[in-house]
């Protein structure tokens, strides 16, 4: 019999019911650090004073209102995302595939706006993720997402990951955008690297094209920057946002130029909840904490810690660890034994890292950790590798006596 919660995912058997920080309590009363949290969306930890504070605050004012009225707090957000970005202008959603298929349809109608609405290609890359709407999983192209859902929505050509003279190859009359991700999440943290976000930058501006960054997962502070394509020193013409952005409440954001953005006039596009009081609220108090005065250099402070204790697992578990990869606190650990049993076995010793493609654990931790509590987690991960290896030398041995 199915399930009453849709089975679409497999979910470890483990429920929380407290969190504070980095660490989460699960109802028997265990405590386990959270080395994946939320999926890089809890990027202040759990329970964060001030987050809490302005949410309780928003919730006894007023929650919802919808985008027929004006929204301070929207406003408010959306100067923040502006003075601290390249961007113009920001649309709020709830999630990053809400942000995306603005993205998506933003770039169209930026052309069709000019007379071009020959130009509806994006040209996107191998291992992308852009969520799970149909124009998502038409740019991803992952068997898993797209088998049996019927006609994949057109306009989106892929090629090899990070292989730039491949995207440049495929240009044509009809492509209008490319769109990547800075730092692949889903695909196994895979950076395009400095050199290859300019040269696309610069494909871009000699094609006349918009160049499209899903700075989803990368972005908000993990890398050290408040995103991503800062470290590049250049800029896209549309971006997206989510999961950081609302430290665990539902906020996405697609942010644009103005001139790619010219478009998008009023009633075409538009959302119920996107960029509601209580979200914008939470995603403000994110954005004064990212945007304060050191907070971003303790990031880098803390990814270096943890880069090194990470290093320390490879070199101490080379039968279980092959590489450490990745930006500032957004880091994966190659693993050579299948990665769902490093995620276990990290469950085993009660912390929590998250599994991606290219059999990679990812590590998406809080921004704000403490160096004591990085250390623990890198204790935590250590001591799961070793448990690893005994399972493995056992195996040898049973292989050798038989
Ligand atoms: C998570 C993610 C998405 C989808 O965001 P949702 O909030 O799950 O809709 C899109 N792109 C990237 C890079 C992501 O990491």
């Amino acid at each position: 019999m199915i399930s009453p919660v849709l089975p679409t995912y497999t979910r470890a058997p483990l429920s929380f019911k407290k969190g504070q920080g980095p660490w989460l309590e699960t109802d028997a009363g265990e405590m386990y650090l959270d080395m994946g949290a939320g999926i890089g969306t809890c990027s202040l930890g759990h329970a964060h004073p001030k987050l809490v504070a302005v949410l309780e605050a928003q919730a006894r004012r007023l929650w919802h209102t919808s985008n027929l009225y004006e929204i301070p707090n929207q406003e408010a957000l959306a100067e923040k995302l502006v003075e601290h970005s390249f961007a113009d202008t920001v649309f709020f959603t709830n999630s990053g595939t809400e942000a995306m298929e603005l993205a998506v349809k933003m770039a169209r109608k930026y052309f069709s706006a000019k007379g071009q609405s020959e130009r509806v290609e994006i040209i996107t890359f191998e291992g992308a993720f852009h969520g799970r709407s149909s124009a998502g999983i038409a740019a991803s192209k992952g068997a898993k997402m797209i088998d049996g859902f019927g006609p994949i929505l057109p306009g989106f050509v892929q090629v090899p990951f990070n292989d730039i003279e491949a995207a440049k190859a495929v240009i044509g009359p009809e492509t209008a955008a490319i769109l990547l991700e800075p730092i692949q999440g889903e695909g196994g943290i895979r950076p395009f690297g400095d050199a290859s976000l300019k040269a696309l930058r610069e494909i871009c501006d000699e094609q006349g094209l918009l160049l499209i960054m899903d700075e989803i997962q990368c972005g908000m502070g993990r890398t050290g920057k408040l995103f991503a394509h800062e470290w590049a020193g250049i800029t896209p013409d549309i971006m997206t946002i989510a999961k950081g952005i609302g430290g665990g409440f539902p906020l996405g954001a697609c942010v644009a130029t103005e001139e790619a953005a010219s478009g998008m006039v009023a009633g075409t596009h538009g959302s119920t909840y996107g960029g509601n009081p209580l979200a914008c609220a939470v995603g403000c108090a994110v954005m004064n904490e990212i945007t304060s005065d050191g907070f971003l250099i303790d990031v880098s402070r803390l990814a270096g810690h943890l880069r090194q204790g990470l290093e320390g697992l490879v070199a101490g578990h080379p039968d279980i660890f092959t590489f450490v990869r990745g930006s500032g606190l957004m880091l994966a650990l190659g693993c050579k034994v299948p990665v769902m049993d490093v995620v276990n076995a990290g469950y085993d010793e009660k912390v929590m890292v998250v599994p991606a493609s290219d059999n990679v654990v990812r590590l998406l931790p809080p921004l704000n950790m403490s160096t004591e509590d990085l250390d623990e987690a890198v204790w935590r991960l250590d001591r799961a590798a070793a448990a690893l290896e005994r399972k493995l030398d056992c195996e040898n041995n049973k292989g050798l006596q038989a």
